[in-house]
C-alpha cells in the first residue's frame, strides 16, 4: 500500500479523480481514504498545511497503515531562478529552513538535533522514479534538488535570496520536511513531488490563487505516472 499526504484540498481534490473504490476512515485527526490507483492500494489523506500537521499525520498515517512508502504531493515555490510556475520539482532531499539552532557552534544551520542532520534524503528508487515519470511528459519542465520547508509563506525577494545562498535548494513549502523527519525515524521510504505554483516573491501570494489548480494538477499527474509505472 502507498502512504499519499497533501497539505491542501485543491492538491488532493486532483488525485481522488483518478482514485476508484474509495472508502473513508477517521483515526486521530485525519479522515484517510482508501482507495486503489491504477490497481494499487492507496491510503491518502490532507494533512493541513505546516510542519507540526504534517508531522503528526505522517506519524498517524504510519501507526494505523504502516504504508510500504510515503509520497508527499502537492505545490511550491520556486527558488532557483530556472524553477517556472507550471513545473515540477522533485526532491532529492529535503531540509527545514526554519530550524536553527546554530548560535552553538557546532550545529549548523537547519541541523535537527538527534539525528544530526541538516538534509535529509529522499529515498533514491522512489525519486529517481518520479523523475522517469515526470521527465516523459512534454512540455513538463523537471527540476530535481532540495526542497526547502518551513512554517512559513515566502512572499519576498529578500527572504528568496537568504534561502537560496543559505541553502540552495530548488523550490520551498512547509511540509516536505517534517514528513520528511518522521519517515527517516521510522525507517520509512519516501518521495516528494511538487509543482510550481509561485515564485515565492512579491507576487507570490497572488500567483499562489492563480496556479494551485493547475499546478495541483501537474503534481497529480506525475503521481499517477509514477504509480502506473511502479506496477510495471
Ligand atoms: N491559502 C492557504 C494557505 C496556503 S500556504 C490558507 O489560507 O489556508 C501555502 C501552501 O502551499 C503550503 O502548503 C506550502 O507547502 C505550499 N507553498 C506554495 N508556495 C509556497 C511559498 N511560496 N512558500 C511557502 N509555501 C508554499
Amino acid at each position: 500500500m502507498i502512504g499519499i499526504i497533501c497539505a491542501m484540498k485543491e492538491e488532493l481534490e486532483e488525485i481522488l479523480i483518478f482514485t476508484k473504490d474509495k472508502t473513508e476512515e477517521t483515526y486521530g485527526n485525519f479522515k484517510f481514504v482508501k482507495g486503489n490507483i491504477f490497481g494499487t492500494k492507496c491510503v491518502l489523506c490532507l494533512c493541513g498545511v505546516g510542519k507540526v500537521n504534517a508531522a503528526i499525520c505522517t506519524q498517524s498515517l504510519i501507526i494505523k497503515y504502516n504504508p510500504d512508502f510515503i509520497i508527499n504531493v502537492g505545490v511550491a515555490g520556486g527558488i532557483a531562478p530556472s524553477v517556472k510556475i507550471g513545473d515540477i520539482a522533485v526532491a532529492s532531499g529535503v531540509i527545514q529552513h526554519d530550524y536553527d539552532i546554530s548560535s552553538f557552534q557546532n550545529r549548523k544551520k537547519g541541523e535537527i538535533p538527534g539525528i544530526d542532520l541538516v538534509e535529509i534524503k529522499t529515498t533514491k528508487w522512489i525519486t529517481d522514479k518520479i523523475i522517469v515519470c515526470s521527465s516523459s511528459i512534454s512540455p513538463v519542465n523537471t527540476h530535481t534538488g532540495i526542497i526547502l520547508s518551513g512554517d512559513q509563506f515566502i512572499c519576498s525577494p529578500q527572504k528568496l535570496t537568504e534561502l537560496r545562498n543559505e541553502f540552495g535548494g530548488i523550490a520551498c513549502e512547509m511540509e516536505a520536511g517534517s514528513i520528511g523527519q518522521v519517515c527517516y525515524i521510522n525507517k520509512k521510504e519516501f518521495g516528494i513531488i511538487r509543482s510550481i505554483s509561485d515564485h515565492a516573491d512579491n507576487s507570490s501570494n497572488i500567483d499562489f490563487d492563480k496556479f494551485i489548480k493547475t499546478s495541483s494538477r501537474n503534481a497529480a499527474t506525475i503521481l499517477s505516472n509514477f504509480i502506473k509505472s511502479y506496477q510495471d
